[in-house]
């Protein structure tokens, strides 16, 4: 349990945590009765669009997961790069937990921002540890094992903890954007999620990155305060940097390297 969060729940390395989550989750369907709800709302909200003339908003994509699933069934992925998401989904999800992929490669900030999002927001945070820790892991494979084989470390700190993590709920929420890169253009707002075998929903798919600060403003949502000083995406700092006004907002991320993505969201 992190130590200054009184509202965290820790998902880490020992054996029973790492079969399941911190806590007995409700059963779970079918995964064939899941992948059918999933196609079931994503034809429900293509249905509603064209009666709308717009696609539905994030909060008509949560209320359709609130009418279909309990709150101690789904889960919230967050970076910590703002809380918009958690905000909202626990708007109609009160206690939904929230799930931070403590990869120990964090900034400082963020580490700040998940335990602001604790006390702000009516959401049980669950630190998502990896297998090793960092230390352990420079033993067994060197030291700085981001900058020679950054597929391996993401793999070992972010993939495999966060696979493990979703075992048990029937639907995980996420914060990906179209416009964040070429290779989310397409994410749609309802999906199955074949690799870990739950529903995917992603209620921001269509906001811009002003939409998404916007609404936090407004709505007083903890933001990470890297996000005003350069990084308009964060992740473990040995891999993010600081980016020009107005340039690609994940050019900073694995900025030396081809890399693009770190394997969550395949
Ligand atoms: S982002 Fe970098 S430090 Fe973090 S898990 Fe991936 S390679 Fe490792």
């Amino acid at each position: 349990m992190s130590a200054i969060n009184l509202n965290a729940r820790v998902l880490n390395n020992n054996a029973e945590a790492s079969a399941a989550p911190a806590r007995a989750l409700p059963p779970r369907r079918p995964a064939a009765d899941l992948q059918a709800l999933a196609e079931q709302g994503s034809a429900e909200l293509a249905q509603a669009a064209a009666a709308n003339g717009r696609e539905a908003t994030a909060a008509e994509v949560v209320a359709w997961v609130a009418r279909n699933f309990s709150a101690d069934s789904v889960a919230v992925a967050c970076s910590m790069a703002d809380a918009v998401l958690p905000e909202i989904v626990s708007q109609q999800l009160p206690g939904v937990d929230v799930l931070f992929l403590d990869t120990g490669y964090h900034f400082a900030e963020t580490y700040e921002t998940r335990d602001a999002v604790a006390a702000a927001l009516p959401v049980t945070v669950v630190d998502v540890l990896p297998v090793t820790t960092v230390p352990e892991q420079d033993a067994q494979h060197g030291a700085e094992l981001f900058a020679r084989d950054p597929n391996a470390c993401c793999a070992m700190r972010k993939v495999e903890p966060l696979q493990r993590s979703l075992g048990g709920y029937e639907l995980w929420f996420t914060g990906v954007r179209r416009d964040e890169s070429p290779t989310r253009a397409n994410t749609p707002l309802v999906t199955w999620d074949e690799r870990n075998g739950l529903v995917k929903v992603n209620p921001v798919a269509a906001w811009s990155y002003d939409e998404l600060m916007d609404y936090a403003t407004d709505h007083h949502v903890p933001v990470n305060v890297l996000l005003s000083q350069g990084y308009p995406s964060i992740g473990c700092a040995p891999c993010t940097q600081p980016v020009a006004a107005g340039a690609d907002p994940r050019s900073g991320r694995w900025a030396t390297l081809e890399k693009t993505e770190c394997g969550l969201h395949q």
